[in-house]
Protein backbone atom coordinates (compact mmCIF):
# COMPACT_ATOMS: atom_id res chain seq x y z
CA UNK A 1 0.00 0.00 0.00
CA UNK A 2 1.51 3.23 -0.80
CA UNK A 3 1.63 6.27 1.50
CA UNK A 4 -0.58 8.07 -0.38
CA UNK A 5 -3.25 6.03 0.87
CA UNK A 6 -2.40 5.58 4.44
CA UNK A 7 -2.35 9.01 5.05
CA UNK A 8 -4.12 12.54 3.31
CA UNK A 9 -0.71 13.78 2.60
CA UNK A 10 2.85 11.67 2.68
CA UNK A 11 4.81 12.74 5.64
CA UNK A 12 7.66 12.41 3.20
CA UNK A 13 7.43 15.24 0.11
CA UNK A 14 9.67 16.45 -2.84
CA UNK A 15 7.00 18.74 -3.76
CA UNK A 16 7.72 19.66 -7.40
CA UNK A 17 7.12 22.35 -9.46
CA UNK A 18 6.43 21.40 -13.22
CA UNK A 19 5.62 24.90 -14.08
CA UNK A 20 9.22 26.02 -12.98
CA UNK A 21 10.17 23.11 -14.98
CA UNK A 22 8.32 24.42 -18.03
CA UNK A 23 9.31 28.19 -17.65
CA UNK A 24 12.88 27.64 -16.76
CA UNK A 25 13.33 25.53 -20.09
CA UNK A 26 11.14 28.93 -21.84
CA UNK A 27 13.43 31.34 -20.68
CA UNK A 28 16.45 28.87 -21.76
CA UNK A 29 14.92 28.24 -25.00
CA UNK A 30 14.85 32.42 -25.56
CA UNK A 31 18.20 32.59 -24.02
CA UNK A 32 19.31 29.87 -26.68
CA UNK A 33 17.57 31.19 -29.66
CA UNK A 34 17.94 29.55 -32.52
CA UNK A 35 19.94 26.24 -30.87
CA UNK A 36 17.64 22.98 -30.63
CA UNK A 37 17.25 22.09 -26.59
CA UNK A 38 17.84 18.60 -25.78
CA UNK A 39 16.11 18.23 -22.09
CA UNK A 40 17.60 15.96 -19.94
CA UNK A 41 15.88 13.77 -18.16
CA UNK A 42 17.84 11.01 -17.12
CA UNK A 43 18.18 9.30 -13.87
CA UNK A 44 14.03 9.54 -13.52
CA UNK A 45 14.89 13.88 -13.93
CA UNK A 46 17.44 14.47 -11.67
CA UNK A 47 15.10 12.89 -9.12
CA UNK A 48 12.34 15.29 -9.95
CA UNK A 49 10.17 12.25 -11.58
CA UNK A 50 10.96 11.37 -15.23
CA UNK A 51 7.38 11.45 -16.89
CA UNK A 52 6.31 15.14 -15.27
CA UNK A 53 9.08 16.88 -16.29
CA UNK A 54 10.00 15.42 -19.47
CA UNK A 55 5.89 16.74 -20.02
CA UNK A 56 7.17 20.00 -18.27
CA UNK A 57 9.99 20.54 -20.64
CA UNK A 58 8.10 19.36 -23.52
CA UNK A 59 5.76 22.08 -22.72
CA UNK A 60 8.16 24.96 -21.72
CA UNK A 61 9.15 24.30 -25.90
CA UNK A 62 12.20 21.87 -25.81
CA UNK A 63 11.75 19.39 -29.24
CA UNK A 64 14.01 16.74 -27.84
CA UNK A 65 14.78 15.08 -24.30
CA UNK A 66 17.79 13.04 -23.93
CA UNK A 67 18.40 10.26 -21.27
CA UNK A 68 21.36 8.03 -20.43
CA UNK A 69 20.03 4.17 -21.16
CA UNK A 70 17.54 2.83 -23.22
CA UNK A 71 15.68 1.87 -20.71
CA UNK A 72 14.52 5.52 -19.38
CA UNK A 73 14.11 6.25 -23.25
CA UNK A 74 11.53 3.25 -22.91
CA UNK A 75 10.05 4.09 -20.04
CA UNK A 76 8.81 7.81 -21.64
CA UNK A 77 7.96 5.83 -24.82
CA UNK A 78 5.48 3.49 -22.14
CA UNK A 79 4.16 6.97 -21.02
CA UNK A 80 3.01 8.16 -24.21
CA UNK A 81 6.22 10.51 -25.12
CA UNK A 82 6.58 10.61 -28.43
CA UNK A 83 9.20 13.30 -28.85
CA UNK A 84 12.50 13.25 -29.94
CA UNK A 85 14.62 11.29 -27.74
CA UNK A 86 18.19 10.57 -27.54
CA UNK A 87 20.10 8.10 -25.11
CA UNK A 88 23.91 7.44 -24.53
CA UNK A 89 24.80 5.27 -21.85
CA UNK A 90 24.43 1.25 -22.89
CA UNK A 91 25.34 -2.02 -21.32
CA UNK A 92 27.49 -4.62 -23.22
CA UNK A 93 24.22 -6.85 -24.59
CA UNK A 94 21.68 -3.92 -24.94
CA UNK A 95 18.98 -4.86 -27.71
CA UNK A 96 18.89 -1.78 -29.47
CA UNK A 97 16.13 -3.04 -31.64
CA UNK A 98 13.96 -2.12 -28.51
CA UNK A 99 14.43 1.62 -29.25
CA UNK A 100 15.07 1.50 -32.83
CA UNK A 101 11.68 0.16 -33.07
CA UNK A 102 10.47 2.98 -30.83
CA UNK A 103 12.17 5.87 -32.89
CA UNK A 104 14.66 6.28 -30.17
CA UNK A 105 18.19 7.61 -31.22
CA UNK A 106 21.15 5.47 -29.83
CA UNK A 107 23.91 7.46 -29.31
CA UNK A 108 27.19 5.59 -30.45
CA UNK A 109 30.66 5.46 -28.44
CA UNK A 110 32.38 2.86 -30.04
CA UNK A 111 32.82 0.48 -33.15
CA UNK A 112 30.91 -2.45 -31.13
CA UNK A 113 28.16 -0.26 -30.25
CA UNK A 114 27.46 0.72 -33.82
CA UNK A 115 28.01 -3.17 -35.12
CA UNK A 116 25.43 -3.55 -32.07
CA UNK A 117 23.07 -1.53 -33.70
CA UNK A 118 23.49 -2.50 -37.49
CA UNK A 119 22.68 -6.33 -36.12
CA UNK A 120 19.75 -5.18 -34.35
CA UNK A 121 18.30 -3.29 -37.55
CA UNK A 122 19.22 -6.57 -39.28
CA UNK A 123 17.09 -8.51 -36.41
CA UNK A 124 14.12 -6.18 -36.69
CA UNK A 125 14.13 -6.60 -40.33
CA UNK A 126 14.07 -10.27 -40.07
CA UNK A 127 10.46 -9.80 -38.08
CA UNK A 128 9.33 -7.53 -40.25
CA UNK A 129 7.32 -7.41 -43.26
CA UNK A 130 5.95 -3.81 -43.05
CA UNK A 131 9.40 -2.22 -44.57
CA UNK A 132 12.88 -1.55 -44.26
CA UNK A 133 13.76 -0.33 -41.19
CA UNK A 134 16.29 2.47 -40.68
CA UNK A 135 18.27 2.91 -37.22
CA UNK A 136 18.88 7.05 -36.07
CA UNK A 137 22.29 7.10 -34.30
CA UNK A 138 24.32 9.91 -32.99
CA UNK A 139 27.91 9.32 -32.59
CA UNK A 140 29.38 10.98 -29.44
CA UNK A 141 33.13 11.56 -29.70
CA UNK A 142 35.75 11.91 -27.25
CA UNK A 143 37.23 15.27 -27.51
CA UNK A 144 39.24 15.19 -24.32
CA UNK A 145 36.88 14.56 -21.30
CA UNK A 146 38.46 10.27 -21.65
CA UNK A 147 34.61 9.18 -20.67
CA UNK A 148 32.42 7.60 -22.67
CA UNK A 149 32.48 8.72 -26.59
CA UNK A 150 34.77 7.49 -29.61
CA UNK A 151 38.33 7.89 -28.98
CA UNK A 152 39.93 9.97 -31.39
CA UNK A 153 42.32 6.50 -32.58
CA UNK A 154 39.08 4.94 -33.74
CA UNK A 155 36.57 8.21 -34.98
CA UNK A 156 38.02 7.34 -38.66
CA UNK A 157 37.13 3.94 -38.45
CA UNK A 158 33.78 3.93 -37.07
CA UNK A 159 33.11 7.37 -39.39
CA UNK A 160 33.51 5.17 -42.50
CA UNK A 161 31.63 2.09 -41.27
CA UNK A 162 29.00 4.34 -40.28
CA UNK A 163 29.26 6.35 -43.55
CA UNK A 164 28.91 2.23 -45.19
CA UNK A 165 26.19 1.24 -43.07
CA UNK A 166 23.86 4.93 -43.80
CA UNK A 167 25.37 3.71 -47.55
CA UNK A 168 23.03 0.71 -47.23
CA UNK A 169 20.55 1.97 -45.36
CA UNK A 170 20.52 0.70 -42.68
CA UNK A 171 21.11 3.57 -40.17
CA UNK A 172 21.14 7.11 -40.21
CA UNK A 173 24.19 9.34 -38.37
CA UNK A 174 21.66 12.30 -36.97
CA UNK A 175 23.87 13.74 -35.01
CA UNK A 176 27.38 13.96 -33.54
CA UNK A 177 28.14 14.97 -30.28
CA UNK A 178 30.65 15.09 -27.30
CA UNK A 179 31.05 16.60 -24.04
CA UNK A 180 33.70 18.85 -21.85
CA UNK A 181 35.20 18.51 -18.84
CA UNK A 182 34.46 22.16 -17.33
CA UNK A 183 37.99 21.87 -15.81
CA UNK A 184 38.82 25.10 -17.02
CA UNK A 185 38.11 27.79 -20.08
CA UNK A 186 41.32 26.74 -21.78
CA UNK A 187 40.65 22.79 -21.42
CA UNK A 188 37.24 23.37 -22.51
CA UNK A 189 38.76 25.51 -25.45
CA UNK A 190 41.31 22.65 -26.36
CA UNK A 191 38.07 20.22 -26.30
CA UNK A 192 35.98 22.29 -28.34
CA UNK A 193 39.07 22.81 -31.34
CA UNK A 194 39.23 18.70 -30.99
CA UNK A 195 35.58 18.72 -31.68
CA UNK A 196 35.63 20.69 -34.64
CA UNK A 197 38.54 18.75 -35.82
CA UNK A 198 36.08 15.73 -35.25
CA UNK A 199 33.06 17.27 -37.22
CA UNK A 200 35.56 18.41 -40.58
CA UNK A 201 36.40 14.32 -40.30
CA UNK A 202 32.96 13.42 -40.64
CA UNK A 203 31.79 15.65 -43.09
CA UNK A 204 34.76 14.39 -44.62
CA UNK A 205 33.88 10.77 -44.80
CA UNK A 206 30.27 11.82 -46.28
CA UNK A 207 28.50 12.42 -42.70
CA UNK A 208 25.98 14.74 -43.15
CA UNK A 209 24.73 15.29 -39.35
CA UNK A 210 21.91 17.53 -38.36
CA UNK A 211 22.42 17.71 -34.70
CA UNK A 212 26.28 19.05 -33.83
CA UNK A 213 26.42 19.64 -29.79
CA UNK A 214 29.01 19.68 -27.18
CA UNK A 215 27.52 21.87 -24.27
CA UNK A 216 25.56 20.83 -21.30
CA UNK A 217 24.19 23.38 -18.57
CA UNK A 218 27.52 24.59 -17.80
CA UNK A 219 29.18 25.22 -20.90
CA UNK A 220 25.88 26.68 -22.49
CA UNK A 221 25.98 29.25 -19.77
CA UNK A 222 29.44 29.88 -20.33
CA UNK A 223 30.10 30.20 -23.33
CA UNK A 224 28.67 32.47 -26.33
CA UNK A 225 27.99 31.48 -30.15
CA UNK A 226 31.16 33.61 -30.86
CA UNK A 227 33.23 31.57 -28.59
CA UNK A 228 31.99 28.58 -30.12
CA UNK A 229 32.76 29.83 -33.69
CA UNK A 230 35.28 27.35 -34.63
CA UNK A 231 32.30 24.88 -34.09
CA UNK A 232 28.67 24.26 -36.27
CA UNK A 233 27.10 23.79 -33.03
CA UNK A 234 23.13 23.56 -33.12
CA UNK A 235 22.12 21.98 -29.92
CA UNK A 236 22.26 22.51 -26.12
CA UNK A 237 21.92 19.24 -24.03
CA UNK A 238 20.44 21.23 -20.48
CA UNK A 239 20.23 19.00 -17.84
CA UNK A 240 20.46 20.95 -14.26
CA UNK A 241 19.43 24.28 -15.50
CA UNK A 242 16.00 23.10 -16.41
CA UNK A 243 15.18 21.88 -13.29
CA UNK A 244 16.06 25.73 -11.90
CA UNK A 245 19.60 24.96 -10.44
CA UNK A 246 23.34 26.38 -11.27
CA UNK A 247 26.15 24.84 -12.34
CA UNK A 248 28.07 26.97 -12.12
CA UNK A 249 30.16 28.12 -8.38
CA UNK A 250 28.90 31.50 -6.76
CA UNK A 251 25.45 31.93 -9.00
CA UNK A 252 22.86 31.62 -8.03
CA UNK A 253 19.39 29.86 -9.59
CA UNK A 254 18.06 33.78 -9.04
CA UNK A 255 21.00 35.26 -10.79
CA UNK A 256 20.40 32.98 -14.38
CA UNK A 257 16.79 33.72 -13.90
CA UNK A 258 16.03 30.29 -13.00
CA UNK A 259 13.26 28.86 -10.01
CA UNK A 260 14.63 25.46 -8.43
CA UNK A 261 11.70 23.16 -9.22
CA UNK A 262 12.21 20.73 -5.91
CA UNK A 263 11.02 21.14 -2.33
CA UNK A 264 12.08 18.59 -0.44
CA UNK A 265 9.45 18.31 3.01
CA UNK A 266 9.74 16.16 5.68
CA UNK A 267 7.01 16.08 8.90
CA UNK A 268 8.27 16.78 12.59
CA UNK A 269 6.64 13.71 13.59
CA UNK A 270 7.46 13.75 17.34
CA UNK A 271 8.57 16.62 19.77
CA UNK A 272 10.35 16.19 22.73
CA UNK A 273 11.95 18.04 26.00
CA UNK A 274 14.53 16.62 27.02
CA UNK A 275 17.25 17.66 29.99
CA UNK A 276 21.11 19.53 29.60
CA UNK A 277 23.47 16.49 28.36
CA UNK A 278 21.25 14.33 26.86
CA UNK A 279 23.02 12.09 24.07
CA UNK A 280 21.39 12.81 20.51
CA UNK A 281 21.07 9.77 18.01
CA UNK A 282 23.25 6.89 17.37
CA UNK A 283 26.86 7.74 18.80
CA UNK A 284 26.12 10.59 21.11
CA UNK A 285 27.76 13.03 18.44
CA UNK A 286 25.36 15.48 19.69
CA UNK A 287 24.50 16.53 23.23
CA UNK A 288 22.14 19.01 24.33
CA UNK A 289 23.60 22.16 25.69
CA UNK A 290 21.04 22.81 28.53
CA UNK A 291 17.44 21.60 28.55
CA UNK A 292 15.89 21.68 25.58
CA UNK A 293 13.28 20.70 23.01
CA UNK A 294 14.13 18.18 20.08
CA UNK A 295 12.23 17.43 16.84
CA UNK A 296 12.10 14.51 15.01
CA UNK A 297 11.77 14.56 11.51
CA UNK A 298 11.18 11.27 9.64
CA UNK A 299 13.37 11.45 6.33
CA UNK A 300 16.90 9.98 6.45
CA UNK A 301 19.74 8.61 4.08
CA UNK A 302 17.36 6.04 2.56
CA UNK A 303 15.92 9.71 1.17
CA UNK A 304 18.74 11.51 0.16
CA UNK A 305 19.59 12.94 3.19
CA UNK A 306 23.52 12.14 3.08
CA UNK A 307 24.54 10.99 6.73
CA UNK A 308 27.43 13.86 5.95
CA UNK A 309 24.16 16.29 6.81
CA UNK A 310 24.42 15.26 10.75
CA UNK A 311 25.46 18.06 12.69
CA UNK A 312 25.44 20.02 9.61
CA UNK A 313 22.88 21.21 7.45
CA UNK A 314 20.10 23.69 7.99
CA UNK A 315 16.77 22.69 8.22
CA UNK A 316 13.36 24.90 8.06
CA UNK A 317 10.43 24.67 10.32
CA UNK A 318 8.09 27.30 11.08
CA UNK A 319 10.46 30.06 9.17
CA UNK A 320 13.46 28.90 11.41
CA UNK A 321 16.39 27.39 10.63
CA UNK A 322 18.35 24.77 13.13
CA UNK A 323 21.10 22.20 12.40
CA UNK A 324 20.62 18.81 12.30
CA UNK A 325 21.77 17.73 16.09
CA UNK A 326 23.33 14.06 16.06
CA UNK A 327 23.77 11.70 13.23
CA UNK A 328 21.00 11.05 9.82
CA UNK A 329 19.93 7.65 10.33
CA UNK A 330 18.49 6.24 7.93
CA UNK A 331 14.46 7.24 8.35
CA UNK A 332 15.11 10.23 10.60
CA UNK A 333 16.98 13.01 11.96
CA UNK A 334 16.72 14.98 14.96
CA UNK A 335 16.36 18.79 15.13
CA UNK A 336 17.44 21.01 18.75
CA UNK A 337 14.80 24.04 18.40
CA UNK A 338 15.43 25.05 21.80
CA UNK A 339 12.60 26.95 22.93
CA UNK A 340 10.72 27.14 19.99
CA UNK A 341 7.11 26.01 19.57
CA UNK A 342 7.45 23.02 17.12
CA UNK A 343 4.75 20.82 16.61
CA UNK A 344 3.87 17.44 15.12
CA UNK A 345 3.15 17.53 11.88
CA UNK A 346 5.05 20.36 11.48
CA UNK A 347 6.94 20.34 8.25
CA UNK A 348 11.03 20.33 7.90
CA UNK A 349 12.34 21.94 4.78
CA UNK A 350 15.05 20.29 3.93
CA UNK A 351 15.70 22.85 0.47
CA UNK A 352 13.83 24.92 -2.02
CA UNK A 353 13.35 28.20 -3.13
CA UNK A 354 15.72 30.28 -1.33
CA UNK A 355 12.86 33.04 -2.39
CA UNK A 356 10.25 30.99 -0.48
CA UNK A 357 12.68 31.57 2.82
CA UNK A 358 14.39 28.62 2.48
CA UNK A 359 17.36 26.90 2.07
CA UNK A 360 19.31 26.59 -1.49
CA UNK A 361 19.75 22.45 -2.74
CA UNK A 362 23.67 24.62 -2.84
CA UNK A 363 23.33 25.52 0.58
CA UNK A 364 22.63 21.86 1.50
CA UNK A 365 24.51 20.37 -1.13
CA UNK A 366 27.44 22.78 0.58
CA UNK A 367 26.65 21.20 4.20
CA UNK A 368 27.26 17.62 2.97
CA UNK A 369 30.18 17.94 0.80
CA UNK A 370 28.90 17.52 -2.03
CA UNK A 371 26.78 19.59 -5.50
CA UNK A 372 23.40 20.10 -5.72
CA UNK A 373 23.53 17.34 -8.40
CA UNK A 374 24.08 14.86 -6.21
CA UNK A 375 21.30 16.38 -3.70
CA UNK A 376 18.47 16.19 -5.64
CA UNK A 377 18.97 13.11 -7.88
CA UNK A 378 19.64 10.92 -4.86
CA UNK A 379 16.55 11.53 -3.62
CA UNK A 380 14.83 8.58 -2.38
CA UNK A 381 12.22 7.02 -3.85
CA UNK A 382 9.68 6.61 -0.40
CA UNK A 383 9.97 10.52 -0.74
CA UNK A 384 6.56 11.09 -2.58
CA UNK A 385 6.89 12.96 -5.30
CA UNK A 386 3.77 15.74 -5.70
CA UNK A 387 3.29 17.88 -8.59
CA UNK A 388 2.48 21.16 -8.38
CA UNK A 389 1.63 23.70 -10.87
CA UNK A 390 2.14 26.53 -8.67
C1 LIG B 1 24.03 14.47 -17.85
C2 LIG B 1 24.51 14.91 -19.14
C3 LIG B 1 24.13 16.17 -19.65
C4 LIG B 1 23.37 17.19 -18.84
O1 LIG B 1 24.28 17.80 -17.96
P1 LIG B 1 23.89 19.09 -17.12
O2 LIG B 1 25.17 19.55 -16.54
O3 LIG B 1 22.94 18.61 -16.07
O4 LIG B 1 23.26 20.05 -18.05
C5 LIG B 1 24.52 16.49 -20.92
N1 LIG B 1 25.26 15.65 -21.66
C6 LIG B 1 25.67 14.45 -21.21
C7 LIG B 1 26.49 13.59 -22.07
C8 LIG B 1 25.33 14.04 -19.92
O5 LIG B 1 25.74 12.86 -19.47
Amino acid sequence: MTSEVLEQRPFRRAVVSTSAIAENVRSLRARFAGQTVIAVVKANAYGHGAVASARAALAGGATWLGVADLNEAIELRSAGIDSSLLCWVHGPNTAFEYGIAKNIDIGVSSLAQLEAVAAAVARLRLGNEAGPVTAMIQIKCDSGLSRNGVPSDQITSVFSRARELERAGVLRVRGLFSHLSNASEADDREAIAAFAGIVKMATDAGLEPDLIHIAASAAALSYSAEDLVVLPVNAVRLGLVIYGLSPLEGVTSADLGLRPAMCLEGTVLNVKRVPAGAGVSYDYTYRTAGETTLALVGLGYADGIPRAASNSAQISVRGRTYRIAGRVAMDQFVLDVGDDTVDVGDTAVIFGDPNDGYPSVESFAEACGTINYEIVTRVGPRAYREYTTE
